[in-house]
C-alpha cells in the first residue's frame, strides 16, 4: 500500500526560509502564570531585547542576562517567555524607544537586516521573529476588544485577560497567501513600486475571513493579474514578523493567459519563461532583472519551479 508521505523531500521546504528556523522548545502545554518567574530565576535565562522596533546586539550576540536587561530599563512585568533553548530559558522584552540606552550598551539593527545580512547566527532568527510578533501584539492590544477595559498579560505573554468582563484574548497570526502561478514553461511575476530596481516576485495577498487557502490564491491572482487559476498546491510557509503574518506559499495552475494588471498594486506583471527566471535567480539576466533574496518565501517558490523542469 503506498505511504501517504512517500516522495516528500527529507527536509521540509519551509525549513530553508528566513525566520522559519526556530529551535526553541515552546512547551506551550506547560505555560502558566508561574512559568515566567521560574524561568527568570534560572541563572541560564537570557533575553532577546528590542529598543523600540530595533533588535539589540553586542557584536553578533543578541542575548542579554536577566540583570543586564533590568539595567537597560526592561520592566520585568513586560517580559515574555519564548520557551527553552538547549542552554536555558529564552525570554524577550522591549525597552521603549523613549528610554535612552547607556553609551556603548548595544548596537541596534532592523529585524529585516538581521535576517538578510547574517547579523546573528541563523539559530537566533526564528526566535527573534517569534519575539517580535508577540511583543508587537502586546503593544497593540492593551485594551479588551469586548469592553474596552485595560487587559493584563498572562501565561508568559500568550494570553491577555480582561479583569472587567472576563474575556480572554490570544495572540493573532494573520495568514497571507503568496503564489507562483504557472502556465506550462512560464510563470507569472509582478513588480510593486517599492521593490528594488529590476526585482520581480510572486503575487500575494491577505486571506479573508471564511476563505480557504485555495480560494484566496485564486481570488488574489485574479484580482491582481486577471489570470484565472485552477488547481493549487501548497509548498511551504514562513513566519513574517511585520508584524505577525504567516506567508502560505503555493504553486497555482493558470487557466487563462491574458493579463489585466491591477494598476494600483502592480507596476508591471507578465509571464516569464523558465530560462529567463533561471537567469534572474543566477544573477545573469541580460537586463539585470532579479528574483527576491533567499530570505523570502517567494525566492523558494520560484526556485522550486525553475529547477523542477
Ligand atoms: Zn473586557
Amino acid at each position: 500500500m503506498p505511504n501517504l508521505f512517500d516522495g516528500l523531500p527529507a527536509e521540509e521546504p519551509s525549513a530553508r526560509i528566513g525566520f522559519a528556523r526556530n529551535r526553541i522548545d515552546r512547551r506551550s502545554e506547560k505555560r502558566d502564570d508561574a512559568t515566567v518567574a521560574a524561568a527568570l530565576a534560572e541563572p541560564a535565562a537570557r533575553f532577546y531585547l528590542f529598543h523600540g522596533d530595533k533588535v539589540m546586539l553586542r557584536g553578533t550576540d543578541p542575548l542579554f542576562t536577566v540583570g543586564e536587561a533590568a539595567n537597560l530599563g526592561l520592566q520585568r512585568a513586560e517580559a515574555i517567555l519564548l520557551g527553552w533553548a538547549k542552554a536555558g530559558p529564552r525570554l524577550a522584552g522591549v525597552i521603549p524607544e523613549a528610554v535612552a540606552l547607556p553609551e556603548g550598551a548595544a548596537s541596534e539593527t532592523d529585524l529585516r537586516g538581521v535576517a538578510t545580512e547574517a547579523a546573528v547566527t541563523p539559530d537566533h532568527i526564528g526566535a527573534l521573529a517569534q519575539a517580535r510578533s508577540l511583543l508587537n501584539w502586546h503593544q497593540r492590544h492593551r485594551f479588551c476588544s469586548v469592553c474596552g477595559s485595560p487587559s493584563a498579560m498572562k501565561i508568559g505573554g500568550y494570553r491577555r485577560d480582561c479583569p472587567a468582563c472576563g474575556a480572554e484574548h490570544f495572540p493573532r497570526t494573520d495568514p497571507v497567501v503568496i503564489m507562483l502561478t504557472i502556465d506550462g514553461d512560464r510563470c507569472l511575476l509582478g513588480r510593486q513600486q517599492r521593490f528594488l530596481p529590476g526585482m520581480y516576485s510572486c503575487l500575494a495577498g491577505f486571506l479573508e475571513p471564511g476563505e480557504t487557502v485555495e480560494d484566496a490564491v485564486r481570488r488574489e491572482t485574479h484580482e491582481e493579474s486577471g489570470i484565472k487559476v485552477g488547481r493549487v498546491r501548497y509548498h511551504a510557509s514562513q513566519p513574517w514578523p511585520f508584524p505577525s503574518s504567516l506567508m502560505i506559499g503555493c504553486h497555482a495552475e493558470a487557466l487563462s493567459r491574458d493579463i489585466t494588471r491591477d494598476e494600483v498594486e502592480l507596476d508591471d506583471c507578465r509571464w516569464f519563461p523558465r530560462a529567463e527566471v533561471r537567469a534572474m535567480l543566477a544573477g545573469t539576466h541580460p537586463d539585470g532583472l532579479k528574483a527576491p533574496q533567499p530570505v523570502a518565501i517567494a525566492h523558494h517558490l520560484i526556485r522550486f519551479w525553475a529547477e523542477a523542469g
